[in-house]
Protein backbone atom coordinates (compact mmCIF):
# COMPACT_ATOMS: atom_id res chain seq x y z
CA UNK A 1 0.00 0.00 0.00
CA UNK A 2 1.08 3.36 -0.72
CA UNK A 3 2.26 5.32 2.27
CA UNK A 4 0.54 8.42 3.14
CA UNK A 5 0.97 11.63 5.07
CA UNK A 6 -0.96 14.19 6.54
CA UNK A 7 0.60 17.71 5.93
CA UNK A 8 -1.18 20.77 7.31
CA UNK A 9 0.45 23.73 5.54
CA UNK A 10 0.60 27.16 6.89
CA UNK A 11 1.92 29.91 4.12
CA UNK A 12 1.08 33.01 7.02
CA UNK A 13 2.03 36.35 5.83
CA UNK A 14 5.09 38.61 3.57
CA UNK A 15 6.44 36.24 1.86
CA UNK A 16 5.60 33.46 3.64
CA UNK A 17 2.71 32.72 0.79
CA UNK A 18 5.21 32.81 -2.40
CA UNK A 19 8.12 30.15 -0.42
CA UNK A 20 5.57 27.99 0.98
CA UNK A 21 3.62 27.65 -2.98
CA UNK A 22 7.78 26.52 -4.27
CA UNK A 23 7.79 23.96 -1.52
CA UNK A 24 4.09 22.48 -1.84
CA UNK A 25 5.82 22.10 -5.68
CA UNK A 26 8.56 19.70 -3.89
CA UNK A 27 5.90 18.20 -2.60
CA UNK A 28 3.86 17.57 -5.42
CA UNK A 29 6.60 15.80 -7.25
CA UNK A 30 8.41 13.96 -4.44
CA UNK A 31 4.13 12.18 -4.19
CA UNK A 32 3.74 11.36 -7.92
CA UNK A 33 7.88 9.96 -8.20
CA UNK A 34 7.32 7.71 -4.93
CA UNK A 35 3.67 6.69 -5.26
CA UNK A 36 3.18 8.56 -2.13
CA UNK A 37 -0.07 9.93 -1.11
CA UNK A 38 0.44 13.39 0.65
CA UNK A 39 -3.03 14.93 1.99
CA UNK A 40 -2.26 18.60 2.48
CA UNK A 41 -4.56 20.83 4.35
CA UNK A 42 -3.95 24.82 4.32
CA UNK A 43 -5.06 27.01 6.98
CA UNK A 44 -4.36 30.22 8.30
CA UNK A 45 -1.62 31.51 10.56
CA UNK A 46 -0.18 35.06 12.13
CA UNK A 47 -1.27 38.16 10.29
CA UNK A 48 -3.61 35.74 8.49
CA UNK A 49 -5.30 34.04 11.23
CA UNK A 50 -5.88 37.22 12.52
CA UNK A 51 -7.51 38.48 9.59
CA UNK A 52 -9.49 35.69 8.87
CA UNK A 53 -10.76 34.38 12.70
CA UNK A 54 -9.46 37.36 14.58
CA UNK A 55 -6.69 35.22 16.25
CA UNK A 56 -3.09 34.53 14.93
CA UNK A 57 -3.56 30.95 15.94
CA UNK A 58 -7.41 30.23 15.08
CA UNK A 59 -8.70 27.15 16.57
CA UNK A 60 -9.23 25.35 13.36
CA UNK A 61 -5.92 25.77 12.17
CA UNK A 62 -4.22 24.52 15.52
CA UNK A 63 -6.76 21.48 15.25
CA UNK A 64 -5.41 21.01 11.56
CA UNK A 65 -1.72 21.03 12.99
CA UNK A 66 -2.48 18.69 15.96
CA UNK A 67 -4.33 16.39 13.71
CA UNK A 68 -1.19 16.07 10.81
CA UNK A 69 1.78 14.43 11.07
CA UNK A 70 3.68 17.25 10.16
CA UNK A 71 3.08 20.96 9.58
CA UNK A 72 5.16 23.25 6.97
CA UNK A 73 5.10 26.89 7.85
CA UNK A 74 5.93 30.16 5.95
CA UNK A 75 6.74 32.87 8.17
CA UNK A 76 4.58 35.54 9.95
CA UNK A 77 3.60 39.07 10.63
CA UNK A 78 4.08 42.50 9.23
CA UNK A 79 4.05 45.99 10.00
CA UNK A 80 0.10 46.45 9.12
CA UNK A 81 -0.19 44.17 12.74
CA UNK A 82 2.64 45.98 14.84
CA UNK A 83 0.16 48.22 16.70
CA UNK A 84 -2.42 45.69 17.68
CA UNK A 85 -2.21 44.54 21.58
CA UNK A 86 0.72 42.13 22.50
CA UNK A 87 -1.35 38.73 22.70
CA UNK A 88 -2.92 38.96 19.14
CA UNK A 89 0.47 39.89 17.58
CA UNK A 90 1.38 37.56 14.45
CA UNK A 91 4.36 35.56 16.15
CA UNK A 92 2.48 34.52 18.80
CA UNK A 93 0.83 32.02 16.47
CA UNK A 94 4.73 30.39 16.63
CA UNK A 95 4.41 29.90 20.19
CA UNK A 96 1.13 28.95 20.38
CA UNK A 97 2.22 26.31 17.92
CA UNK A 98 5.67 25.44 19.54
CA UNK A 99 4.06 24.76 23.41
CA UNK A 100 0.79 23.34 22.11
CA UNK A 101 2.75 20.36 19.63
CA UNK A 102 5.10 20.03 22.61
CA UNK A 103 7.80 21.12 20.14
CA UNK A 104 11.10 21.19 22.69
CA UNK A 105 13.70 20.62 20.21
CA UNK A 106 14.50 22.76 17.44
CA UNK A 107 17.45 21.40 14.77
CA UNK A 108 18.79 24.15 12.95
CA UNK A 109 21.59 22.67 10.13
CA UNK A 110 24.12 25.53 8.84
CA UNK A 111 25.43 23.46 5.93
CA UNK A 112 27.04 25.19 3.36
CA UNK A 113 26.71 24.13 -0.62
CA UNK A 114 29.91 24.22 -2.27
CA UNK A 115 29.07 26.74 -5.07
CA UNK A 116 27.90 29.44 -2.33
CA UNK A 117 31.37 29.15 -0.27
CA UNK A 118 31.83 32.54 -1.89
CA UNK A 119 29.02 33.71 -0.35
CA UNK A 120 29.53 33.83 3.41
CA UNK A 121 31.40 36.47 4.85
CA UNK A 122 33.97 34.04 6.32
CA UNK A 123 37.11 33.05 3.75
CA UNK A 124 36.07 30.15 1.69
CA UNK A 125 38.47 27.58 3.08
CA UNK A 126 37.21 28.63 6.46
CA UNK A 127 33.48 27.35 5.72
CA UNK A 128 33.64 24.82 2.51
CA UNK A 129 32.75 21.93 3.64
CA UNK A 130 30.77 22.81 6.81
CA UNK A 131 27.98 21.21 8.02
CA UNK A 132 26.82 21.61 11.52
CA UNK A 133 23.30 20.87 13.43
CA UNK A 134 22.76 23.02 16.52
CA UNK A 135 19.75 21.62 18.18
CA UNK A 136 18.07 24.09 20.87
CA UNK A 137 16.11 23.80 23.42
CA UNK A 138 12.95 25.58 22.50
CA UNK A 139 10.54 25.52 25.25
CA UNK A 140 12.30 26.24 28.94
CA UNK A 141 14.90 28.14 29.99
CA UNK A 142 15.48 32.13 30.57
CA UNK A 143 12.71 32.38 27.96
CA UNK A 144 10.01 30.94 30.12
CA UNK A 145 11.64 30.80 33.72
CA UNK A 146 9.66 32.52 36.41
CA UNK A 147 9.54 34.62 38.20
CA UNK A 148 10.41 37.39 35.40
CA UNK A 149 9.26 40.86 34.89
CA UNK A 150 9.81 44.22 36.06
CA UNK A 151 8.63 45.74 39.56
CA UNK A 152 9.31 48.95 40.82
CA UNK A 153 11.74 48.78 44.35
CA UNK A 154 10.45 50.93 47.60
CA UNK A 155 13.14 54.15 46.59
CA UNK A 156 11.56 53.61 43.00
CA UNK A 157 14.27 52.08 41.16
CA UNK A 158 13.21 49.51 38.56
CA UNK A 159 14.50 45.96 38.66
CA UNK A 160 14.12 43.51 35.62
CA UNK A 161 14.37 39.83 36.77
CA UNK A 162 14.50 36.57 34.19
CA UNK A 163 15.17 33.01 35.40
CA UNK A 164 16.84 30.11 34.07
CA UNK A 165 15.40 27.05 35.12
CA UNK A 166 15.58 23.46 34.00
CA UNK A 167 14.96 20.41 35.46
CA UNK A 168 16.48 16.86 34.53
CA UNK A 169 13.76 15.51 32.67
CA UNK A 170 14.09 18.37 30.25
CA UNK A 171 18.15 18.52 30.12
CA UNK A 172 17.51 14.57 29.45
CA UNK A 173 15.25 14.57 26.82
CA UNK A 174 16.72 17.38 24.40
CA UNK A 175 20.35 15.59 24.77
CA UNK A 176 18.80 12.19 23.88
CA UNK A 177 17.74 14.42 20.77
CA UNK A 178 21.09 15.27 20.23
CA UNK A 179 22.36 11.94 20.17
CA UNK A 180 19.79 10.51 18.51
CA UNK A 181 20.46 12.88 15.60
CA UNK A 182 24.38 12.82 15.89
CA UNK A 183 24.30 8.82 15.87
CA UNK A 184 22.79 10.03 11.77
CA UNK A 185 25.82 12.08 11.67
CA UNK A 186 29.59 12.11 12.20
CA UNK A 187 28.42 10.95 16.04
CA UNK A 188 30.25 13.83 17.52
CA UNK A 189 27.96 16.00 20.11
CA UNK A 190 29.28 19.22 22.10
CA UNK A 191 27.03 20.48 24.66
CA UNK A 192 27.57 24.37 25.43
CA UNK A 193 26.65 25.82 29.00
CA UNK A 194 28.46 28.42 31.03
CA UNK A 195 29.09 25.44 33.66
CA UNK A 196 31.54 27.66 35.27
CA UNK A 197 29.46 30.65 36.56
CA UNK A 198 25.25 29.57 36.46
CA UNK A 199 24.37 26.24 38.42
CA UNK A 200 21.84 25.91 36.18
CA UNK A 201 23.97 24.74 33.37
CA UNK A 202 26.31 22.50 35.98
CA UNK A 203 23.15 20.11 36.29
CA UNK A 204 22.93 20.78 32.63
CA UNK A 205 26.56 19.23 32.13
CA UNK A 206 25.82 16.43 34.45
CA UNK A 207 22.82 15.40 33.41
CA UNK A 208 24.16 15.79 29.49
CA UNK A 209 27.14 13.61 30.72
CA UNK A 210 24.71 10.53 32.35
CA UNK A 211 22.59 10.80 29.30
CA UNK A 212 25.67 9.92 27.41
CA UNK A 213 25.88 6.59 28.81
CA UNK A 214 23.35 5.44 27.17
CA UNK A 215 24.98 6.27 23.96
CA UNK A 216 28.47 5.20 24.12
CA UNK A 217 28.83 4.82 19.98
CA UNK A 218 28.71 8.65 20.26
CA UNK A 219 31.64 11.51 21.38
CA UNK A 220 30.56 13.77 23.68
CA UNK A 221 32.59 17.20 24.79
CA UNK A 222 31.58 19.94 26.42
CA UNK A 223 32.32 23.72 25.58
CA UNK A 224 31.78 27.05 27.73
CA UNK A 225 29.18 29.64 25.41
CA UNK A 226 32.01 32.26 24.90
CA UNK A 227 34.74 29.80 23.68
CA UNK A 228 31.97 28.20 21.28
CA UNK A 229 30.90 31.87 20.68
CA UNK A 230 34.52 32.18 18.74
CA UNK A 231 35.19 28.85 18.03
CA UNK A 232 32.42 29.10 15.62
CA UNK A 233 34.26 31.83 13.61
CA UNK A 234 37.75 30.81 14.23
CA UNK A 235 36.97 26.90 12.87
CA UNK A 236 34.14 26.14 12.58
CA UNK A 237 34.23 22.97 10.92
CA UNK A 238 35.14 21.48 14.53
CA UNK A 239 31.54 20.71 15.41
CA UNK A 240 29.12 17.95 13.99
CA UNK A 241 26.10 18.74 16.33
CA UNK A 242 26.02 21.33 19.36
CA UNK A 243 23.10 20.49 22.02
CA UNK A 244 22.29 23.74 24.29
CA UNK A 245 19.76 25.70 25.99
CA UNK A 246 17.20 28.14 24.69
CA UNK A 247 19.13 31.30 25.23
CA UNK A 248 22.38 30.19 24.01
CA UNK A 249 20.94 28.56 21.10
CA UNK A 250 19.08 31.33 19.76
CA UNK A 251 21.99 33.06 19.64
CA UNK A 252 24.73 30.61 18.46
CA UNK A 253 22.09 29.20 15.61
CA UNK A 254 21.68 32.40 14.17
CA UNK A 255 25.60 33.24 14.36
CA UNK A 256 26.05 29.59 12.73
CA UNK A 257 23.39 30.07 10.03
CA UNK A 258 25.08 33.02 8.76
CA UNK A 259 28.61 31.30 8.48
CA UNK A 260 26.78 29.60 5.37
CA UNK A 261 26.00 32.70 3.10
CA UNK A 262 22.27 34.01 3.15
CA UNK A 263 19.52 33.47 5.54
CA UNK A 264 17.01 32.60 2.65
CA UNK A 265 18.85 29.15 2.30
CA UNK A 266 18.15 27.84 5.80
CA UNK A 267 16.03 25.49 7.04
CA UNK A 268 14.48 24.15 10.45
CA UNK A 269 12.39 21.94 12.24
CA UNK A 270 10.56 21.64 15.68
CA UNK A 271 11.06 18.21 17.03
CA UNK A 272 9.31 17.06 20.27
CA UNK A 273 5.50 15.98 20.09
CA UNK A 274 3.68 13.66 17.68
CA UNK A 275 3.64 16.45 15.21
CA UNK A 276 6.68 18.16 13.73
CA UNK A 277 6.92 21.40 12.53
CA UNK A 278 8.97 22.60 9.50
CA UNK A 279 9.85 26.36 8.70
CA UNK A 280 12.80 28.28 7.17
CA UNK A 281 14.33 30.31 9.95
CA UNK A 282 14.13 33.95 8.04
CA UNK A 283 11.25 36.22 9.11
CA UNK A 284 7.75 37.10 6.40
CA UNK A 285 10.07 40.25 4.68
CA UNK A 286 7.77 42.64 4.38
CA UNK A 287 10.15 44.93 2.26
CA UNK A 288 10.43 41.96 -0.48
CA UNK A 289 6.75 40.68 -0.77
CA UNK A 290 5.13 40.17 -3.34
CA UNK A 291 7.97 40.77 -5.98
CA UNK A 292 8.73 37.36 -6.45
CA UNK A 293 12.05 37.42 -5.59
CA UNK A 294 12.20 35.82 -2.11
CA UNK A 295 14.69 33.08 -1.98
CA UNK A 296 12.38 29.72 -1.37
CA UNK A 297 15.66 27.57 -0.90
CA UNK A 298 14.88 27.28 2.88
CA UNK A 299 11.52 26.74 2.91
CA UNK A 300 12.05 23.23 0.14
CA UNK A 301 15.00 22.24 2.26
CA UNK A 302 12.61 22.48 5.32
CA UNK A 303 10.68 20.31 3.33
CA UNK A 304 13.60 17.59 2.93
CA UNK A 305 13.74 17.96 6.25
CA UNK A 306 10.57 16.87 6.69
CA UNK A 307 10.88 13.19 4.85
CA UNK A 308 13.79 12.75 7.19
CA UNK A 309 12.60 13.18 10.40
CA UNK A 310 8.95 12.96 10.11
CA UNK A 311 8.45 10.62 7.14
CA UNK A 312 11.41 8.29 7.59
CA UNK A 313 12.80 9.00 4.12
CA UNK A 314 15.85 10.17 3.85
CA UNK A 315 16.67 9.40 0.49
CA UNK A 316 14.07 11.88 -0.26
CA UNK A 317 16.00 14.19 1.78
CA UNK A 318 19.58 12.99 0.18
CA UNK A 319 18.41 13.86 -3.39
CA UNK A 320 16.54 16.82 -2.71
CA UNK A 321 19.90 18.37 -1.44
CA UNK A 322 21.72 17.14 -3.91
CA UNK A 323 19.31 18.68 -6.78
CA UNK A 324 20.32 22.08 -4.59
CA UNK A 325 23.39 21.81 -4.74
CA UNK A 326 23.16 21.12 -8.50
CA UNK A 327 20.78 24.65 -9.91
CA UNK A 328 23.56 26.56 -7.81
CA UNK A 329 26.49 24.67 -9.33
CA UNK A 330 24.43 25.85 -12.72
CA UNK A 331 24.66 29.31 -11.45
CA UNK A 332 20.90 30.02 -11.09
CA UNK A 333 20.81 32.34 -7.98
CA UNK A 334 18.04 34.44 -6.02
CA UNK A 335 18.50 37.95 -5.42
CA UNK A 336 20.08 37.72 -2.09
CA UNK A 337 22.76 35.18 -3.45
CA UNK A 338 23.37 36.13 -6.45
CA UNK A 339 27.24 36.49 -7.55
CA UNK A 340 28.76 38.37 -10.71
CA UNK A 341 28.31 35.66 -13.28
CA UNK A 342 24.87 34.66 -11.84
CA UNK A 343 21.64 33.79 -13.69
CA UNK A 344 19.06 35.66 -11.90
CA UNK A 345 15.97 33.54 -11.20
CA UNK A 346 12.85 34.67 -8.75
CA UNK A 347 11.14 33.05 -6.77
CA UNK A 348 8.63 30.78 -8.25
CA UNK A 349 11.21 30.15 -11.34
CA UNK A 350 13.94 28.88 -9.18
CA UNK A 351 11.20 26.49 -7.57
CA UNK A 352 10.15 25.47 -11.10
CA UNK A 353 13.87 24.78 -11.75
CA UNK A 354 14.04 22.70 -8.52
CA UNK A 355 11.53 20.71 -9.15
CA UNK A 356 12.40 20.28 -12.88
CA UNK A 357 15.77 18.75 -11.66
CA UNK A 358 13.83 16.60 -8.68
CA UNK A 359 11.80 15.00 -10.98
CA UNK A 360 14.54 14.02 -12.98
CA UNK A 361 16.89 12.66 -10.02
CA UNK A 362 14.54 11.03 -8.26
CA UNK A 363 13.75 7.49 -9.15
P1 LIG B 1 13.21 38.75 7.95
O1 LIG B 1 13.89 37.43 8.09
O2 LIG B 1 11.81 38.71 7.49
O3 LIG B 1 14.04 39.65 6.92
C1 LIG B 1 15.39 40.08 7.17
C2 LIG B 1 16.05 40.45 5.84
O4 LIG B 1 16.32 39.25 5.10
C3 LIG B 1 15.17 41.31 4.94
O5 LIG B 1 15.96 42.23 4.25
C4 LIG B 1 14.56 40.33 3.97
O6 LIG B 1 14.23 40.88 2.70
C5 LIG B 1 15.66 39.27 3.85
N1 LIG B 1 15.10 37.94 3.61
C6 LIG B 1 14.45 37.17 4.51
N2 LIG B 1 14.04 36.03 3.94
C7 LIG B 1 14.46 36.07 2.66
C8 LIG B 1 14.33 35.19 1.56
N3 LIG B 1 13.70 34.00 1.65
N4 LIG B 1 14.86 35.57 0.38
C9 LIG B 1 15.51 36.74 0.25
N5 LIG B 1 15.67 37.62 1.24
C10 LIG B 1 15.14 37.30 2.45
O7 LIG B 1 13.31 39.50 9.35
P2 LIG B 1 12.71 40.91 9.81
O8 LIG B 1 12.75 41.88 8.68
O9 LIG B 1 13.40 41.21 11.08
O10 LIG B 1 11.20 40.60 10.19
C11 LIG B 1 10.10 40.79 9.30
C12 LIG B 1 8.85 40.21 9.93
O11 LIG B 1 8.99 38.78 10.08
C13 LIG B 1 8.57 40.75 11.35
O12 LIG B 1 7.18 40.92 11.48
C14 LIG B 1 9.08 39.64 12.26
O13 LIG B 1 8.43 39.63 13.50
C15 LIG B 1 8.73 38.42 11.44
N6 LIG B 1 9.53 37.21 11.74
C16 LIG B 1 8.87 36.03 11.64
C17 LIG B 1 9.57 34.85 11.82
C18 LIG B 1 8.85 33.56 11.62
O14 LIG B 1 7.75 33.56 11.09
N7 LIG B 1 9.43 32.43 12.01
C19 LIG B 1 10.96 34.87 12.08
C20 LIG B 1 11.60 36.11 12.15
C21 LIG B 1 10.88 37.29 11.97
Amino acid sequence: MNQEFNITVLPGDGIGPEVIREAVKILKIVESKKNLKLNLTEAPVGGAGYEAAGHPLPEDTLKAAQSADAVLLGAVGGPQWEKIDFSLRPERALLGLRSNLGLFANLRPAKIFAPLADASTLKPEVVEGLDIMVVRELTGGIYFGEPRGVETLPDGTRKGVNTLVYTEPEIERIAKVAFDVAGKRDKNVCSVDKANVLECTGLWREVVTQTHEEYKDITLSHMYVDNCAMQLVRNPKQFDVIVTTNMFGDILSDQASMLTGSIGMLPSASLGGKTAMYEPIHGSAPDIAGKDIANPLATILSVGMMFKYSFNLEYVTTVLEKVVDDILGQGYRTKDILSDGGKEVGCAAMGDRVAEELEKQLG
